[in-house]
């Protein structure tokens, strides 16, 4: 049997609650599937529910209705615990900001989700981390703490570390909205070279259409619903 879906949202909404009695639903009804090693752009007006719908995605937020499948499996009435080990196993992240702890070193940073896991870095844990810094181009910089790494370095530790638990999905909300155009491309490019090496699939939220335009597929929201969702025609390998 084909394997299932990595990700399989069926008419998934979501409503927050602005002070009772005023619910307002920011994403209304939405399908969507993601297949394993898929590298995915997902754009839109700021507002149009991008966050929301990676926060559903990534185990972060629950959905008010719909069914999700992640990997086949109905995750909609799993407990917060076995969300939290469902997200550990399976997902990664990478954010605007890095949100690396400054008391520690970029090899400890790449490990602390091994620790929060698994409770302990086993020898093989930090190897794995070693040679993740290593292939983000960080092999000098591993003792450093983040104040000695510029903004490029910081975000290529945030990917390590994303990474060090061997995902299946990484989820990226605006992963080089804070760098410079250099930089945003440096990292862009470790982004795609890990998905070639490591068929780990990717969405990656952008506000930058030549970004996008270096993505497989590109899924626009608008107004809480999917307006495109389309493959990139020519679309990049590492440069
Ligand atoms: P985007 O990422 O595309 O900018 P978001 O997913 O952050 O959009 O937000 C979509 C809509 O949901 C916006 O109107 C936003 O104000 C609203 N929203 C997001 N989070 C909350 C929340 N916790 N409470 C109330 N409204 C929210």
């Amino acid at each position: 049997m084909a394997d299932p879906p990595l990700v399989e949202l069926r008419e998934v909404r979501k409503s927050y609650t602005i002070g009772a009695p005023n619910v307002a639903e920011v994403l209304h009804g939405l399908d969507l599937r993601l297949d394993a090693g898929e590298f995915v752009a997902l754009i839109g007006p700021s507002g149009s529910g991008k966050s929301t719908l990676l926060n559903i995605v990534g185990l972060l937020e629950r959905m008010t209705a719909g069914s999700y499948r992640l990997q086949g499996e109905p995750v909609g009435a799993l407990s917060d615990e076995a969300l939290t080990l469902r997200r550990r196993a399976t997902l990664g992240f990478v954010f605007q900001f890095h949100h690396l702890l400054p008391a520690f070193s970029a090899l400890e940073n790449v490990t602390l989700p091994a620790l929060m896991a698994e409770g302990r870095v086993s020898a093989a844990r930090r190897e794995q981390a070693r040679g993740l810094l290593a292939a983000v181009g960080l092999a000098a910089a591993m003792d450093k703490r983040p104040s000695q790494l510029s903004g490029g370095m910081q975000q290529r530790v945030a990917i390590a570390r994303a990474l060090v638990m061997q995902p299946a999905l990484v989820l990226a909300d605006e992963p080089t909205g804070n760098l410079d155009t250099a930089s945003s491309d440096e990292v862009f490019r470790e982004l795609r070279r890990i998905h070639a090496e490591r068929g780990t699939a990717f969405v990656v939220v952008t506000h930058d259409p030549r970004l996008a335009a270096r993505c497989d597929r590109v899924v626009e929201l608008v107004d809480g619903r999917i307006a495109r969702d389309e493959r990139v025609a020519a679309s990049g390998a590492p440069a």
